[in-house]
């Protein structure tokens, strides 16, 4: 069962009277038990769903559409399926105690790998969700691999009874379906002979695994469980040789580099990150492969519709990671605007200095940063430090925070989304009410 957390004005649940709260029971006699059930039972034009409304009086709802017509109901948020695992690296239990619930619940969940991009250990499949994965062709999925040696990947999942990754991987691939893997790489369990041997293994599923992202494992302050070693600058180093001599050989052998380091172990190895041309279509950017360059060309190609600028003063709040990146992208927008950018680089004061990724930074960190400068005109900070709901990570609602500021403070994630022509009227005009 789902139930109707909305109804859209004027759609076809509209006109049938469906009201927020109608319980969805089956859908042309299937049963329904969640959104991946409903988005494709509900692919058909002659539709008969049987509901049960708020008052709790059941109905049969007869549909029967035109092509493009929507159905016009959204469902309330799915109940996550909770990880079986207890990675000692999970950046979950590396968060610290006190922050809102949300935030610890250790997602494993392979509907959500398939609708959002979610990586999923499918160490909690059942058959089925097999059968489902295979019948509605959920397809690509994101898959934390982490080994492909089932033992290592025991050790690493920190869970005795997890199966066996590459037959369940042969399974899927063999009904049809792709996926994108991802490693995180920790010194002394996968890198090595297991790294090796799980490329290999990726490998021979073909072109059906699309790309493999090499991240070296990230820790905070908080990480209680880890007992492993750190990345260092030269293990880093190491990844990033068997991350370029298989990227070569997929080069000449696919036509793209199917296996790419993470931009945090370029930043590690202290190595240039690429440019955009070795991304190809950026298979992995949202697991931040290829982001830094992805920004470059996102910056490049808005340029020209930023407007002249001259004579602002503009504050850019970045993590630490960016310290030595930003400048370059900076000077270029100063070029065509003629405003003058500084970056402010912050620290993490939640998950502490080895946490330098700037959409980890919270509301304290932009605050520290910009409230006793009443010399910027604009302050532009990291988009993803905010969520739907307008709060970041500590909590710190942006409404307010921005209020208490000198400046107006604007999120952006790439500056062109902010200081394009339409975004500064806003935004001035914004200043001056
Ligand atoms: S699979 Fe591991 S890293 Fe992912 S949520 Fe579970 S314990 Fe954390």
């Amino acid at each position: 069962m789902v139930r109707v957390a909305r109804v859209l004005p004027e759609s076809i649940a509209d006109a049938l009277s469906v009201v927020a709260g109608t319980e969805i029971l089956t859908v042309n006699g299937r049963e329904i038990a969640d959104f991946l059930d409903w988005e494709f039972l509900t692919a058909d034009d002659v539709l008969e769903i049987e509901v049960r409304l708020p008052e709790g009086e059941l109905a049969i709802l007869e549909v029967e559409r035109e092509e493009g017509d929507v159905l016009g109901v959204e469902l309330e948020p799915p109940t996550v399926r909770r990880c079986a695992n207890r990675c000692e690296f999970c950046f979950i239990e590396g968060l610290p105690a006190g922050l809102r619930k949300p935030l610890y619940v250790r997602d494993d969940d392979y509907r959500l790998s398939f609708a959002y991009g979610n990586f999923a250990t499918l160490s909690n499949l059942k058959e089925r969700d097999f059968a489902r994965i295979l019948e509605y062709r959920l397809s690509p999925l994101y898959v934390s691999v982490h080994a492909t040696p089932w033992e290592a990947r025991k050790v690493l999942l920190n869970n005795p009874r997890v199966p066996d990754v590459v037959a369940q991987l042969r399974r899927l691939v063999d009904g049809g379906i792709e996926f994108h893997g991802q490693m995180v790489v920790v010194p002394g369990l996968n890198d090595g002979d297991v790294l090796e041997q799980s490329l290999a293994d990726l490998w021979s599923f073909g072109e059906a695994c699309r790309s493999v992202a090499l991240v070296p494992v990230g820790l905070t302050q908080f990480s209680h469980l880890y007992t492993g070693k750190s990345m260092d600058r030269e293990r880093a180093r190491e990844l990033l040789t068997v991350a370029e001599r298989w990227g070569a050989r997929a080069l000449g052998e696919r036509g793209d580099r199917w296996v790419y380091g993470s931009d945090e172990l370029y930043l590690l190895a202290g190595a240039p990150l690429p440019d955009a041309d070795f991304y190809g279509d950026f298979p992995q950017v949202e697991n931040g492969v290829g982001a830094v360059a992805a920004l470059r060309s996102r910056v490049d190609a808005g340029l020209t519709a930023l407007p002249r600028l001259d004579g602002m003063r503009i504050g850019v709040v970045t993590g630490t990671a960016m310290r030595a990146l930003m400048p370059g992208i900076l000077e270029r927008v100063a070029g065509v605007t003629g405003a003058t950018f500084e970056m402010i680089v912050a620290e993490n004061s939640l998950f502490g200095p080895t946490t330098t990724t700037a959409g980890l930074l919270v509301g304290a960190d932009i605050r520290g940063a910009l409230a006793d400068r009443s010399d910027l005109s604009l302050a532009l900070i990291p988009a993803e430090t905010i969520n739907d709901h307008g709060l970041f990570l500590d909590d710190v609602v942006f409404e307010e925070l921005s209020k208490g500021m000198p400046m107006s403070v604007q999120p952006s994630y790439d500056f062109i989304d902010t200081l394009g022509e339409g975004a500064m009227a806003d935004v001035l005009q914004g200043s001056r009410t």
